[in-house]
C-alpha cells in the first residue's frame, strides 16, 4: 500500500481534485470527465480509490451501453512526425 497523500512517482504532495480520465480501449479514445481523484502536485499522476477504480473498470466493460456527452475530434499525428 501507498503511504496517504503521497505520490508514489515522485513523493510529492497529493490534493483532491476533479479530473478528465482517458481511457484507451481497442484503440478507441473516451474521455470521462469529473470524476474523482487525488492528484499530484509535482508530476500530476492521478489516484483514484479502490471504490472510483472499480467503477472505472465496470464502466470499461460496459461503456456501450452508455451515450456519451459530447464528441471532440481528436488529432492524430504519426509518428514520423514526432520524430523529425
Ligand atoms: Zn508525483
Amino acid at each position: 500500500m501507498r503511504k496517504k497523500d503521497l505520490c508514489d512517482l515522485c513523493g510529492g504532495e497529493l490534493e483532491h481534485k476533479s479530473v478528465d480520465l482517458e481511457l484507451h480501449i481497442k484503440k478507441k479514445l473516451l474521455i470521462c470527465e469529473g470524476l474523482p481523484a487525488e492528484v499530484c502536485k509535482q508530476c500530476g499522476e492521478k489516484y483514484f480509490d479502490a471504490k472510483v477504480s472499480a467503477k472505472i473498470d465496470e464502466f470499461i466493460k460496459e461503456y456501450q451501453k452508455e451515450k456519451p456527452l459530447r464528441y471532440i475530434p481528436v488529432p492524430v499525428f504519426s509518428g514520423d512526425v514526432v520524430l523529425e
